[in-house]
């Protein structure tokens, strides 16, 4: 498990006009200039420390709830103040592991649900025998699988130590810019790392207030540092600014409520994750192969040309999220996007290397949150549930208002547009509407949307629902 976090954000519910804190790291500081003896004391700490660490994690994700302030519990060699900051550490871990995972138990029981609607259609449609005009052909759904998830294991090691333990000060008789004093195994002999900044780190920190708490890594045999500071971003968003809806895709990765599209998983990036499928089949093929015939070592199943294709996916969803925040036309306004975890995104994703498209899209909303963080704009992460199949005109609510990926055509009041257009303006609708907020599960989020198409249909003088037969080439404007 990765614990490392490149930008950790203070989480706190925005509202508009409000300046914030956001707390930007500086990373890759490595301490090079450290003597050997130094640097084997602190991998000597590390090692209790991360082993403590690990009982803590054990602890807080299965037997106790997380708590930073717990007693000590297990025995170490490690000082009082360096086991109060590992089960601290140890507190956050299971805590975030926590929440994930209570996460992905939510999105699997909507996943559940939108199973057991697709089964129904299935069936139905089973039972009739023919197609009605302009209906297709419902696939055999597959229900979604629950794996339990196992307790996070500290790979990488990593360190976050607060003044107690671990002391920055500037240095102004040598030609470091800081010495870290850290307490050891050996109580009373606290080493002294210098550590020097790249030009590159003191532009970035000159006159800023560093931050007490510090986080050391290792990785691959050297040791780095991570500072912080805090910095207060005001807010660009005036209260009742325009919203744009985003919504999330693999034609489009962005698709905004302004009729605007950013980025694609379609075309080179289509092709390299094709590849990458097949040498994965190729891998899991040998590896089944070899386990047949006893063989204990098996062949690992993650490549380096799939890492190499997860971080240029996510580089290409940076730049989409970056052009749409700095797009000339969001100027000022706020932003409504659809908080989807992999669970959900692969229900989204529904083809071929589904889970590793979906596990990337899930970069998706973590990076909306961000830019808009650090840009000083409000985006406010909304329900999705039936965004794609709602009617943005008069909210009529049904999967065959979608007669293909890409099109959305509403059964009654003939509204055409793009499917992920007609999402994004749902989305955006959905800020600030306490009564979706208020629903707690999908069945309530349809019984509402299907309440408001009736009172849609009662101020049209609609008493009935004529089925409106598509395959016309009219279009609507009323959306562009
Ligand atoms: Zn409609």
């Amino acid at each position: 498990m990765n614990m490392q976090s490149k930008r950790a954000v203070r989480k706190k519910q925005r509202k508009a006009g409000e300046p914030q804190v956001v707390t930007r790291a500086v990373t890759h500081i490595r301490l090079a200039e450290a003597n050997v003896g130094k640097l084997s004391a602190l991998d000597a700490l590390a090692s209790v420390y991360l082993e403590l660490c690990q009982q803590y994690i054990a602890l807080f994700c299965t037997i106790e709830q997380p708590n930073k302030l717990r007693d000590p519990l297990y025995l170490t060699s490690l000082s009082e103040r360096w086991h109060r900051v590992a089960i601290m550490q140890s507190a956050g871990v299971a805590q975030s592991w926590r929440s994930n995972r209570a996460r992905a138990e939510q999105d699997h029981q909507d996943a559940l649900e939108a199973y057991q609607e697709e089964l129904k259609a299935y069936r139905e449609q089973q039972t009739r025998g023919t197609l009605k005009d302009g209906e297709k052909a419902i696939k055999v759904p597959k229900a979604p699988v629950w794996r339990e998830w196992n307790v996070p294991i500290l790979r990488e090691w990593c360190i976050q130590a607060n003044v107690n333990v671990a002391k920055l000060e500037p240095s102004d008789d040598s030609s470091f810019s800081y010495w870290l004093t850290m307490s050891t195994l050996d109580k009373g002999h606290p080493i002294k790392i210098p550590v020097k900044l790249a030009p590159y780190h003191k532009a970035v920190l000159q006159d800023r207030k560093i931050n007490s708490s510090v986080q050391l890594n290792k990785r691959d045999g050297a040791w780095w540092l991570t500072l912080s500071y805090d910095e207060l971003v005001a807010s660009k968003t005036a209260p009742g600014a325009l919203v744009v809806g985003i919504d999330v895709g693999i034609a489009n990765f962005i698709t905004t409520s302004t009729s605007k599209h950013y980025g694609t998983m379609h075309g080179k990036i289509r092709q390299r994750h094709k590849r990458d499928r097949e040498k994965r089949r190729r891998k899991a093929k040998l590896r089944a192969c070899l386990k047949k015939k006893g063989v204990n070592k098996l062949p690992s199943t993650s490549s380096r040309s799939g890492q190499r294709l997860i971080r240029h996916t996510k580089q290409t969803i940076n730049q989409a999220v970056n052009a749409c925040f700095t797009d000339p036309d969001h100027e000022g306004a706020q932003f409504a996007y659809e908080q989807l975890s992999v669970a959900s995104m692969r229900f989204k994703a529904r083809s071929m290397n589904a889970y590793l498209r979906a596990s990337n899209l899930a970069h998706l909303p973590k990076q909306i949150q961000w830019n808009a963080q650090k840009r000083g704009v409000l985006a406010t992460p909304v329900k999705s549930a039936y965004s794609s199949q709602e009617c943005s005109v008069c909210h009529y609510t049904h999967r065959d208002n979608r007669p293909d990926q890409q099109t959305f055509c509403c059964r009654v009041c003939g509204l055409q547009a793009h499917a992920d257009h007609n999402a994004s303006v749902n989305i955006a609708r959905r800020v600030g509407d306490t009564q979706v907020r208020a629903c707690t599960d999908r069945t309530a989020i349809k019984a509402l949307l299907m309440k408001r198409h009736e009172q849609w249909k009662e101020r049209h003088g609609k008493a009935v629902t004529p089925p409106v037969k598509r395959r016309t080439s009219r279009r609507s404007s009323r959306l562009i």
